[in-house]
């Protein structure tokens, strides 16, 4: 690897550029006084770094960890360092725009509290969301105005609804340990995320858009400011789009170009992203608007100045991204495994000594396994791996043929030795899934998980290692928040995606012997929909012909939310038909889940 580029301390001049105040103490609260936001917790980061933490990790904290309201140019500002994300302002003629109203509702409103301490009591006069995910939309309501424009491309709402409802149990346990939110913050614990420092946990809300952007190219003045629009669908978000303030030579990246690799597959889970598209659309933008502007912000990090500077950022963006898709593919092409390419793929050296091209978000490592998964799945071909033994019985005989779990352990003591710690880790989580009572096993992965997190450069990589420490020490706490039952993601689904989410929770083999149709007469939205419990599934049909059913259910929308949250009982609904039938659809339900084991079986 090439020696890291630390004389290059352009990046501390960015981000500290335009600083117009901080805040004072960076803490923010909910209602309630609990500590949604604490930015404060990582003044740690001013030290030099620790023998706890990678060089290229602490240096990417402390420059995150800036927080406060900067002046991007004349009319643009940025709030940073009060959540995972950015919130930018831009000043029209009447109020101000926001672009991105972080993750929660408390920290979006500190946010705009900053702004108008320092640049008036503006109004809001629109919100933009730049994509799709939770940190770019989630506190709209701290500083949304009821009538404004709100402004997102086209299929934001699906794609808004489909990454964080469906898989959301799975994805936000996941992401416990990718953000590291409740590891404690300091030198041997969390110093960051990499994209930003971690995410807050205050309450989350969605206000659809109002204002639709459908193609590249498309104009929109709000607030008599005028915005040019590229999109860029399936980059960072299967919902993205870019944009340019021509009057002001000022261009929004979205996610799409920010400093560090990005997630190609981010490690709480997703659907693959294509890293061949994502250089097309990078090498577009700057074709459409290279030669017009002279600076680039983006919803993560800080910006950048001069516009050479940022074309030749966005070039090494796209190469970075081409690059991996395209030694992946010519490698899977000659038969190599995803697992081996990560470790034979090396960057060029040019992008290897810019900061902005480093894994602390993505990795290689992971990302040339997402790209052939992308392509060719979990399976790598070689028939030993088709028909495998799940880990806990895969792990049973490991220690068995090893001869027990104390020579299993001496064998790991040998690795960590010789520091081999990857192999190491792979031994002692045999012993741990055969026996999750041996503690020893336990106390020893956990002193391997702290070494490995120390050492990555990837703050997702770290935070992974150390919550899976914690939990082999601790075991598995409680979720501080549930961000798929976030009353407004979930009156965001349509009918259909709520009997989507209504199926996914179908206990298979208990539902094996019902068979039931129900229809449900939504009085408020009008419509009839249909569900059919047959082999365990849910079947649906929103245009369903007349038949008889054994069960006809009469409600509103919000009564059917209250019916499934357990709040709403069968009786108190306006039914023609067999009301068991409804009984036996509950009773097929599991209950939402909570927090599930994963450094343990
Ligand atoms: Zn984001």
């Amino acid at each position: 690897m090439t020696a890291l580029p630390f004389h290059d301390t352009t990046d501390f001049d960015d981000a500290a550029r335009g600083l117009i105040g901080k805040m004072e103490p960076c803490v923010v609260h909910a209602a309630d006084g609990r500590v949604v936001w604490d930015n404060d917790a990582y003044a740690f980061l001013d030290a030099d770094c620790p023998d706890t933490a990678n060089p290229s990790l602490w240096r990417q904290g402390q420059l995150c960890a800036q927080q406060g309201l900067f002046e991007v140019t004349d009319g643009i500002y940025q709030v940073r360092g009060l959540d995972i994300s950015n919130m930018t302002l831009v000043e029209g003629d009447e109020g101000v725009i926001v672009i991105d109203p972080l993750i929660s509702k408390e920290t979006a409103a500190a946010a705009l509290a900053l702004y108008r301490k320092h640049r008036g009591n503006r109004l809001v006069t629109a919100v933009i969301y730049t994509h799709a995910h939770g940190d770019h939309f989630g506190g709209v309501h701290g500083v949304y105005r009821d009538g404004i424009p709100v402004v997102a491309a086209h299929g934001f709402m699906e794609a808004a609804v489909a990454e964080n409802v469906y898989a959301g149990p799975a994805m936000n346990r996941r992401a416990e340990y990718m953000y590291g939110a409740t590891l404690p913050k300091g030198p041997a614990g969390q110093i960051g995320a990499g994209l930003g420092q971690t995410t807050s946990t205050g309450s989350i809300g969605l206000i659809p858009p109002t204002v639709e952007i459908t193609g590249t190219g498309q104009e929109e003045r709000l607030d008599g400011v005028l915005i040019r629009f590229q999109m860029t669908p399936g980059t960072e978000c299967p919902v993205e789009m870019n944009f340019l303030f021509p009057e002001r030579r000022a261009l929004c990246m979205a996610e799409n170009a920010t400093h560090n690799l990005h997630n190609l597959l981010t490690l709480r889970g997703a659907v693959v992203r294509d890293a061949r598209i994502w250089a097309h659309y990078l090498n577009e933008t700057i074709d459409l608007f290279g030669p017009d502007m002279d600076v680039a912000f983006a919803s993560h990090h800080w910006p950048m100045w001069g516009r050479e500077r940022v074309v030749e950022y966005l070039s090494q963006q796209r190469d970075l991204y081409a690059y991996l898709h395209d030694q992946t593919l010519r490698l899977m092409n000659q038969g190599y495994t995803g697992t081996e390419i990560a470790e034979m793929i090396e960057m060029p050296p040019v992008l290897e000594a810019a900061w902005h091209t480093h894994g602390y978000y993505g990795s290689v490592s992971h990302n040339v396994k997402a790209i052939y998964q992308r392509y060719l799945g979990w399976f790598d071909g070689n028939p030993a791996s088709l028909w495998k033994h799940p880990p806990e019985a895969a792990a049973v005989r490991y220690v068995d043929a090893f001869g027990g779990a104390s020579v299993v352990i001496a064998k790991a003591q040998g690795f960590i030795d010789g520091g081999d710690l990857r192999f190491a880790v792979e031994l002692l989580n045999h012993v741990v899934f055969a026996d999750e009572t041996n503690t020893e096993a336990r106390q020893l992965l956990a002193g391997v998980y702290d070494t490995l997190g120390w050492g990555a450069e990837n703050g997702t990589w770290r935070n992974f290692y150390l919550q899976g420490a914690a939990e082999l020490r601790d075991g598995v706490q409680p979720l501080p928040m549930e961000l798929a039952g976030a009353p407004d993601l979930v009156s965001a689904l349509s009918v259909g995606q709520l009997f989507d989410s209504v199926a996914i929770r179908v206990n298979g083999p208990r539902a094996w012997d019902s068979h039931l149709t129900i229809d449900w007469v939504f009085t408020d939205l009008r419509l009839m929909h249909r569900t059919e419990l047959t082999n365990g599934v849910l079947i649906q049909d929103d245009d369903p012909a007349r038949a008889s059913v054994d069960l006809t259910v009469t409600l509103t929308r919000r009564q059917l939310l209250g019916l499934l949250a357990g709040a709403v009982r069968v009786d108190e609904l306006t039914t023609a038909g067999d009301t068991t039938a409804l009984r036996r659809l509950l009773s097929v339900l599991d209950p939402p889940p909570g927090s599930f084991p994963i450094v343990t079986p």
